[in-house]
């Protein structure tokens, strides 16, 4: 039966909506409606309006990237519905989504997000636009002025080109109206993604009118949060078994695991649901998120990353094969327990040892079908918040590092674009992919990389012990490949 309001109810095999969907206000617009926040924060506010019955808390779902034309072609037919599938070894479950009651594609029609933002009814913009939505510059912590999309919407582009070109020019409408600004939750995975995102458009504000950025930085709200379920990409066979276990037709359900967890700083300046009726961990102390965030990222998404360019070199399509793979499980397990256990701050009532036990266990999920490919996007992103972090501390603490460099190693072999049987590979995107290739094929020598400093800094290329070792792991991942040198380091 094809997924829209008319056949809800005859849906038999999942769970679906039950509240009145035409009548709930939008208090949510979310910019960058892929996989992800379709698996958690629209999960989320679905049970909001299922078991509280709030009136005012619908999402109004925002694609700015000409690609997303593709999810509204999805979405809009089946009147935003979407299904999520929840994947385990036990069985599949399937949940129709009804939270997001509105889709808009902003190329199409920037002006109606605009007006959507800055609408009273709209309290909170909510986004994961990818790291690199951000233009957020690792090592000078500043905005990316000179990006050729920034430039142009700090020079006042409309339609604007970027999120914060956006999201400031219905904030200005809302100074000029007398009303509050709406809070701006980043639900990105970055370490402190509310202050970066404060800082970011609090510097785009400045450079626009000082007047909206002075009201915005004593009004406004940009809670940092840690968000937390693995959402593989969807592949057309997910339509197919959804349609043949489930009997649903859905242009594009999303597939997740059972875990989720979000802890979101309660720093809201314009309202906000009760997020914790529904297992959302609301903290008044920053320290908390920056806790789990600490925790999640080292441990989680290292382990993501050290799993992903090493396996694809390796030979392994999917995380779960990896991970299962005697050799490469036990690097993974050393590298979380020796060399990012000992940095971590304890969270009191959370056992390290336990949290990590249960991330093996989801990575080991096999229902789940995480594709190595996705794991690889956007490195440039990725090592310098996940992996060198802990290099760095390791450096100072005198402590173990050949696992976490050998992640790093991996990345830069992986970067090439060439597998280990000489054959060429498309690398999965990264916005610096271009620039980043040419280095490590002209170079073949990891020290050129290494040097790049937005992305490392100065300190890590001063250390004698690391480069020795990034050297060696690079050459050894040459000369004997992925998996001798992952059983040499494990
Ligand atoms: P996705 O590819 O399904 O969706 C990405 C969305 O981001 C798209 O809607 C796209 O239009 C938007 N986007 C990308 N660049 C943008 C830009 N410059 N400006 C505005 N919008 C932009 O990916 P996803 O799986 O939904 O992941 C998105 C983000 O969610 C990740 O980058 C990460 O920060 C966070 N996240 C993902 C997972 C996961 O397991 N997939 C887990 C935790 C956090």
């Amino acid at each position: 039966l094809k997924l829209n309001s008319a056949n809800l109810n005859s849906l038999e095999n999942c769970t679906v909506p039950t509240y009145d969907r035409s009548s709930i206000k939008h208090g949510i617009v979310h910019v960058g409606v892929g996989g992800f926040h379709r698996a958690h924060l629209a999960v989320y506010v679905d049970s909001l309006l299922e078991q509280l019955k709030l009136k005012d808390w619908a999402i109004c779902g925002v694609g700015m990237q000409s690609f997303d034309a593709e999810m509204r072609d999805a979405l809009v037919p089946q009147d935003n519905l979407y299904t999520v599938i929840e994947r385990s070894a036990p069985g599949s479950k399937a949940r129709v989504i009804g939270s997001i009651t509105d889709y808009i594609f902003a190329p199409d029609n920037s002006e109606a997000v605009i007006a959507k933002m800055a609408h009273p009814d709209t309290h909170i913009v909510s986004m994961t636009i990818t790291e690199s939505g951000y233009f957020y510059n690792e090592n000078t912590h500043q905005l990316m002025t000179e990006h050729p999309d920034m430039a142009a919407d700090l020079a006042g582009a409309n339609p604007p080109r970027t999120f914060f070109g956006y999201v400031y020019a219905a904030l200005a409408r809302r100074y000029e109206a007398g009303l509050k600004p709406f809070t701006v939750l980043s639900c990105d995975n970055m370490q402190k993604n509310g202050h970066i995102t404060r800082d970011m458009l609090l510097a785009f504000a400045q450079h626009r009118d000082p007047d909206v950025a002075a009201w915005l930085s004593q009004n406004g709200a940009f809670p940092n949060s840690m968000v937390d379920r693995i959402t593989p990409r969807t592949v057309s066979e997910d339509v197919q078994s959804l349609r043949s276990e489930f009997g649903v037709e859905d242009a594009w359900p999303v597939v997740t695991e059972p875990f989720s967890q979000w802890v979101v700083e309660d720093k809201f300046c314009d309202g906000r649901p009760a997020f914790e009726k529904v297992g959302v961990q609301v903290v008044k102390d920053v320290k908390n998120v920056e806790e789990f965030e600490l925790w999640k990222l080292r441990l989680l998404n290292a382990s993501h990353t050290a799993m992903g360019y090493s396996g694809y070199l390796g030979g392994f399509q999917y995380i779960h094969e990896t991970i299962g793979h005697p050799v490469f499980g036990k690097y993974i397990r050393n590298m979380m327990n020796e060399e990012v256990k000992p940095l971590l701050p304890p969270i009191p009532g959370v056992d390290v040892d336990e949290y990590i036990q249960t991330l093996i266990g989801r990575f080991s999920n096999p229902t789940l079908k995480d594709e190595i490919t996705r794991i690889c996007l956007g490195g440039s992103g990725k090592l310098p918040q996940f992996i060198m972090p802990s290099i760095a501390e390791q450096i100072v603490a005198g402590g173990p590092l050949r696992r976490l460099t050998l992640a790093t190693a991996a990345w830069f072999r992986y970067l090439r674009g060439v597998d280990e049987q000489g054959r060429d590979f498309q690398l999965s995107f990264d916005p610096r992919n271009d620039e980043l290739q040419q280095i490590a094929r002209d170079e073949g020598n990891p020290m050129k990389l290494l040097s790049i400093k937005d992305l490392f800094g100065d300190d890590l290329r001063g250390d004698e012990r690391f480069v020795k070792e990034l050297t060696e792991a690079y050459n050894g991942l040459e000369r004997e490949g992925a998996m001798k040198m992952i059983e040499k380091v494990a």
